[in-house]
């Protein structure tokens, strides 16, 4: 199971037994349902069960209660090629991370990577074959979209036009690279977005020794599509700056596991006061400095439900229904004719709570007891989380 096929074919799965059904949506966080039935990789049916068509699935899946929500979304990452980070020496973090819900990773720069090219040409190389590699190789089925460039003084438009028509389709972190300027950004922010390609900017101080500060004041004339850890990676502005971007920016306010908390709370806090808690993602910034977090997501999710106070139903659409709305994603929604990436949870074993939901109000990371990337079982109770109460069993399957 470490390295299924990025093409299989799930044939059609029947999920039924869901005990609570997460949307993804934040304008509606539960569904009134109980089964999924999935068609080859996309969601064909979500209800209750007399009223999907569940006859001859290939893959009949009992939840045996326990809670299905869409596979998490980690909106920054920094892989760099394989299942291997030279950040922190480790190997394997994808296919760890798949355990902690994640079935969807999206780039904010391959900047680990030994030798890094820095001119022109050579960032523009690395960004489309990183692109192509992750494409290709998809540890644990988890779908990581790479080839995030940095960007470096003296690009032109005619390198985003080239980037665009490569497949490149993210920028990496705006900061990271010479361009450092608010105008400067400002013009090659403009220049991504006008041939399709998404922007992140670094927000605060510097990461590691040779990267710098960007400010509120760059963040706001950069106008990248997303706010890049708002509260740091690791160094936060100050919680006045940072509630000042959520009030004057309406870009995605990304909050990062490597970040500052008491700042990450405070931007949730803000973005909820504000009414724009759709505009909140989640990411881990991992592999860092930090190193990385298999379970980064669900901290994220547990530390600000329970600190910020925040209905925990909600904050799974920061990482999930959010990510994909703000970045274009077919998946991080249960709803037909999206990709069937689900992750299903339990409360963990001896939690105080008394259902996921609270259990994640107090601040316990649920146990996960199955993932599922395009219909196909990916990993069964997590080797990662602490066990789940109850786990789903594949009780049929034709093959
Ligand atoms: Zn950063």
């Amino acid at each position: 199971m470490a390295e299924p096929a990025a093409n299989g074919t799930s044939g059609k799965v029947v999920i039924r037994n869901v005990g609570l059904m997460l949307s993804g949506d934040i304008d509606r966080p539960i569904l009134d349902a109980d089964t999924v039935v999935v068609r080859d990789g996309r969601i064909a049916a979500v209800g209750r069960e007399a009223d999907c068509d569940t006859s001859t699935p290939d893959v009949l899946v009992d939840a045996r209660g326990t809670t299905l929500a869409p596979g998490l979304i980690d909106s920054h990452v920094h892989p760099v090629f394989g299942d291997w980070t030279p950040r922190q020496g480790q190997l394997g973090w994808i296919d760890s991370t798949m355990h902690g819900g994640v079935t969807t990773m999206i780039s904010a720069g391959e900047v680990h990577l030994p030798g890094r090219p820095k001119d022109i040409v050579g960032l523009k190389a690395l960004a489309i074959t990183a692109q192509r590699a992750f494409d290709n190789f998809r540890p644990g089925g988890v779908k990581v979209l790479a080839g995030a460039p940095i960007i470096e003084k003296g690009m032109t438009e005619q390198d985003f036009a080239d980037l665009a028509k490569a497949g490149v389709k993210l920028l990496g972190e705006v900061g990271l690279g010479s361009v450092k300027a608010g105008a400067e950004a400002k013009t090659m922010v403009a220049w991504a977005r006008k041939y399709g390609i998404q922007s992140t900017i670094h927000t605060g101080g510097p990461s590691i020794p040779g990267s710098g500060l960007i400010d509120k004041d760059v963040v706001l004339e950069a106008d990248a599509d997303v706010i890049g850890h708002i509260n740091g990676g690791h160094t936060a502005l100050s919680e006045a700056h940072v509630c000042e971007l959520c009030e004057r920016s309406s870009r995605a306010i990304e909050i990062v596991h490597n970040g500052n908390e008491r700042v990450a709370i405070a931007a949730a806090k803000a973005a909820i006061e504000l009414r724009c808690p759709h505009r909140v993602i989640l990411g881990t910034d991992g592999p860092a400095g930090s190193g990385v977090q298999p379970l980064g997501i669900l901290r994220m999710i547990a530390l600000l439900s329970s600190v910020a106070g925040i209905p925990a139903e909600q904050v799974f659409c920061f990482a999930t229904g959010n990510t994909a709305r703000m970045r274009k994603l077919d998946c991080g929604l249960v709803e037909v004719g999206r990709a069937a990436d689900f992750v299903f949870m339990d409360r963990a074993q001896h939690t105080a709570g008394r259902t996921l939901l609270e259990s994640v109000g107090l601040g316990d990371i649920p146990g996960v007891g199955m993932v599922m990337i395009d219909g196909i079982v990916r990993c069964g109770r997590s080797r990662n989380t602490p066990p789940a109460t109850e786990i789903p069993v594949v009780v049929a399957t034709a093959h």
